[in-house]
């Protein structure tokens, strides 16, 4: 049995009061607020271990070094990845927009040659297919758009269903054998959905291609396996999987790795580097890690790993599916229309819905009035929004901390707004 009342208890934030309510933090799909130990993590390796990685002969730039490989493979063993020197199948990176436009970047410089022979499985030209969803977040649409911008590819889509699912009825049409990159969300941010992922990457690695997943908003609430996924890329953020903001992750089968150039330059990259020769760049992980890395973020993110491993995923995803059940009720209030699915199948805690009459602003400032956050807008995916006849909606968004109580104080806020507008 897992105490989630003991859970929230390690998150200090929530121990407030916001406009004279306690805090009732709804917005997890935003960014997930941090336990102690992750907070702790930060300072404590400023207080005891700060020095650079992967340089320096002295104790603390090896203790660094040691803090920071331990962290990447707890963040591997989180998502199935691989570890081991060598074999390391995680890159740091900013966050998941940072690591989706290290691909995209990547690819292009593969297209303009760049990689050599090694690199050619990634390279476009005019005639070769992108293809993403209509479900993509604009940090997925707008890198995959300029690539196809820059190397003449043809961009194409899958369509959504009626309550916005990624259709996959028609994958033979959309993914053709001149389709290089498919690139997809695993969790829409906005609709709550999980992607029916498998025949979508089944079809792309049929026709030859790579398979990127934006895993944003799965790797916070599901057990993610990328090896039996059999994706080729992934990224995420640490911000809302309850660690530090400004860092992130990509994940690439390590064959995958090796055979990707560099997209950024600079330090701690190089083998070799000389006025007048190529240089020679070193293995990933470090050859996509220029500069001066985020040491403390990923070893308090690596916390935030470890922290959900030792709570069990599978024990998150059955409290957010009792969470979605009770956060669903909200389709019965008179006038609001959830924007997604409205079953509690193959969808997180994640329910985004408008209010007829009411614009969103409207909506999230009366909530926020009674202590509690979600989030309004159009959520980084205004595709998603105009499929749905909407500029923007309203969104709640549920975290490990999340109870019942929590849920039942934004149904009773949000009986009372059309009421209150006079709608
Ligand atoms: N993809 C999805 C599905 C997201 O929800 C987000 C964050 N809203 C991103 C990508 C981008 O993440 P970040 O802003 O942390 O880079």
């Amino acid at each position: 049995m897992v105490d989630f009342a003991a859970i929230r208890n390690e998150f200090p934030i929530l121990d407030q009061e916001i406009h004279g309510h306690p805090l009732v933090y709804l917005d997890s799909a935003a960014t997930s607020q941090k336990p102690q130990r992750v907070i702790e993590a930060e300072s404590e390796f400023y207080r005891t271990i700060n020095a650079g990685v992967h340089r320096g002969a002295h104790e603390l730039a090896a203790r660094s070094t040691t803090a920071f490989e331990d962290a990447r493979a707890k963040v591997a063993k989180l998502v199935g990845a691989n570890a081991e020197e060598g074999e390391e199948e995680i890159v740091v990176t900013a966050g998941a927009t940072a690591g989706l436009n290290l691909l995209a970047t990547a690819f292009g410089n593969a297209s303009l040659g760049r990689g050599g022979e090694a690199a050619r499985r990634f390279a476009l030209k005019p005639g070769d297919e992108i293809v993403v969803s209509k479900a993509e977040h604009h940090s997925v649409l707008l890198p995959f758009q300029e690539l196809a911008a820059r190397t003449g590819a043809t961009f194409k889509w899958l369509d959504l269903t009626d309550d916005g699912r990624v259709r996959t009825d028609n994958l033979d049409e959309v993914i053709t054998e001149r389709t290089r990159i498919v690139a997809v969300t695993h969790v829409g941010n906005v609709t709550g959905a999980i992607t029916d992922i498998a025949p979508i990457i089944k079809r792309t690695h049929e026709m030859g291609g790579i398979f990127v997943l934006d895993a944003c908003q799965s790797v916070p609430h599901l057990k993610v396996d990328f090896h039996a996924l059999d994706v080729d890329f992934a990224a995420w953020s640490a911000h809302k999987m309850y660690g530090p903001t400004g860092v992130g992750f990509l994940y690439g089968k390590r064959e995958m790795l090796e055979a990707l150039p560099p997209a950024s330059f600079g330090g701690s990259m190089v083998e070799l580097a000389w006025m007048d020769q190529p240089a020679q760049y070193m293995l990933p992980p470090a050859r996509f890690e220029a500069g001066t890395q985020p040491v403390a973020q990923v070893v308090a993110a690596g916390v935030a790993a470890e922290w959900m491993m030792a709570i069990g995923m599978d024990r998150l995803e059955e409290h957010e599916r009792m969470l979605t059940d009770e956060l669903l009720k909200m389709g019965d209030i008179d006038g609001i229309r959830i924007i997604g699915p409205r079953e509690n199948v193959k969808r997180i805690g994640t329910v985004a819905f408008d209010v007829e009459g009411v614009h969103p602003h409207d909506v999230g400032q009366f909530i926020d009035a009674q202590g509690i956050a979600i989030r309004v807008g159009h959520h980084c995916a205004q595709p998603v929004h105009r499929h749905f006849g909407l500029y923007a909606s309203n969104r709640a968004s549920c975290g490990v901390y999340n109870s019942i109580d929590d849920i039942d104080a934004l149904l009773e806020a949000l009986a009372k707004v059309r009421p209150f507008f006079e709608v």
